[in-house]
């Protein structure tokens, strides 16, 4: 790309009247980071932790876990990373930990409720993030909590990274969780008053709002996060956050889709996190958008029946 072209996707993604949107990546890994970064992502809303423990035979270290974070750090050169801690269970397996068999994998031990559960997987991961973000630009690298269902469980992670951080002297991290259990979407007022960020999960969100599995062949189709008990959610979600004064994500990959971007804008969602090689698309797809239309389209949308009434409106 030329020279100008590369400064024109490092530029912020404002919408016609002004109003700018943050637009980040999904990770994995360290190259994901590098790929993020050349796309013009703003930082990375979401590193799927679990990639770190995707094939190989037993749990990387520590140092390990540290050493792949510090990469990530170093080819963000100073922009956001929004660590996930592990979340496994459901759709997300890791045969080496031979986790019990569950009838309900999708409602069982998992997630955030993993961790808690089993410190000696918890801790290490917590100890490689204070150490990653020792290292990194104040305030750079920050933790999020998947599946989190209840505001104990909010504290009983925050508990245990803040052990971790006295340990090793680290420094503050903000802590905000994912938003992707209905509970924690209806109480997000009260997640609002201690997480720093909210970010809403629409795969898992709209899977368990609707109880269709997110993978179910028959069910794809139907599994919409367009539909509007999702948006009323994330509608409800947004206020909550600003309400509070917390900014909110949307890392699901309906963020990613072109109907659903100006409707996310419009309830309010602050920042977008997508696959890296979606970022360019959707700042260019915010730059061509007005907010006031944006928030008029959702608002009708909000008004909807079904997901297709509102696919029907853009
Ligand atoms: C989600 O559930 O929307 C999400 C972003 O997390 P994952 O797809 O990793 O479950
Ligand atoms: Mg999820």
């Amino acid at each position: 790309a030329t020279a100008s072209a590369r400064r024109d996707a490092y530029r912020p993604a404002v919408t016609r009247d002004g109003h700018r949107v943050e637009v980040v990546a999904n990770i994995g890994t360290a190259a994901d980071a590098t790929r993020a970064v050349d796309a013009g992502a703003e930082g990375v809303g979401l590193l799927r932790t679990e990639f770190l423990f995707l094939k190989r035979d037993t749990p990387p270290t520590e140092d390990e876990q540290t050493e792949a974070l510090l990469a990530m750090v170093r080819a963000l050169n100073g922009l956001p990373l929004v660590v996930r801690t592990l979340d496994i269970g459901g759709d997300k397996d890791v045969p080496y930990l031979s986790l019990p068999r569950e009838d309900n994998p999708f409602l069982g031990v998992r997630g955030v409720r993993l961790c808690l559960a089993q410190p000696e997987l918890f801790n290490p991961q917590l100890r490689a993030i204070v150490r990653a973000a020792r290292e990194a630009p104040e305030g750079a690298v920050k933790v999020m909590f998947p599946m989190v269902a209840t505001i104990e469980e909010l504290r009983d992670a925050r508990a245990a990274l803040e052990r971790v951080r006295a340990e090793l002297h680290g420094p503050p991290i903000d802590c905000g969780i994912m938003i992707e259990v209905p509970s924690a979407a209806v109480m997000a007022d009260v997640f609002a008053r201690e997480a720093a960020f909210l970010s809403i999960g629409t795969n898992d969100l709209t899977q368990y709002v609707l109880a269709m599995d997110r993978l179910h062949p028959a069910l794809t189709r139907h599994a919409d996060g367009l539909h509007p008990a999702v948006l009323r959610l994330i509608d409800q979600i947004v206020q909550a956050a600003h309400a509070h004064g917390r900014w909110v994500g949307v890392c699901g990959n309906l963020a990613a889709e072109r109907a659903a971007a100006p409707i996310l804008v419009g309830l309010g969602v602050d920042e977008l996190s997508v696959s890296p090689p979606a970022v360019p698309e959707l700042k260019a797809q915010v730059r061509d958008m007005s907010l006031e239309s944006a928030r008029a389209l959702a608002r009708r949308a909000l008004a909807c029946a079904t997901a297709a009434e509102v696919r029907a409106l853009s």
